[in-house]
């Protein structure tokens, strides 16, 4: 299988390295930061690549990408950071052990394009909104569990432990 896996929330613990810096988000359900945490400019953290470099990675998630590698299937990361970051986000797949596999940082509208127009098996993903594109494109679609995609209604994972199972 070809199989997308994103990048934030999925392999770097962006929210909860947020929470760190910020306190508890208002809305942890929320479809979007700028709703989880109002009254914060987060420019300042989506703009920095020093944020992005302290980002630790999600439990499991360097494991579970390689054994996805090791059953034969490809992956790629697919990212709506900014273009911007795609350098850093590569230096910090590196640093955490990840395997060296394609990444692309589109930005939301070209990670959404991405995900209309390319040929792929399985979407790996926390956002509601990038799943079911997949789900509509006829891909399957897999959440890993997080406060934000409780509504999610298709396949879903707890944790990258549960990867294998799940594929
Ligand atoms: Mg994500």
């Amino acid at each position: 299988m070809k199989i997308l896996v994103d990048f934030d929330d999925v392999l770097s613990d962006t929210f909860a390295e947020l929470e760190n810096r910020e306190g508890s988000a208002a809305d942890p359900s929320a479809q979007d930061l700028r709703e989880m945490f109002p009254g914060i400019d987060l420019r300042i953290y989506l703009e920095s690549l020093d944020f992005y470099r302290e980002i630790p990675p999600v439990s499991g998630a360097a494991e579970g990408v390689k054994g996805i590698i090791a059953r034969g299937h490809e992956v790629r990361y697919t990212s709506a950071r900014s273009p911007d970051v795609e350098g850093v986000s590569r230096e910090w797949l590196n640093d955490w052990g990840f395997p060296d596999v394609p990444l692309k940082c589109l930005g939301r509208e070209g990670k959404k394009e991405l995900l209309r127009t390319e040929l792929y098996d399985l979407l790996i993903d926390d956002q509601m909104r990038y799943l079911k594109i997949a789900r509509e494109q006829g891909r399957r679609a897999l959440a890993l569990d997080r406060r934000w995609n409780g509504r999610w209604d298709g396949d879903r994972i707890a944790s990258w432990e549960d990867i294998e199972r799940a594929l």
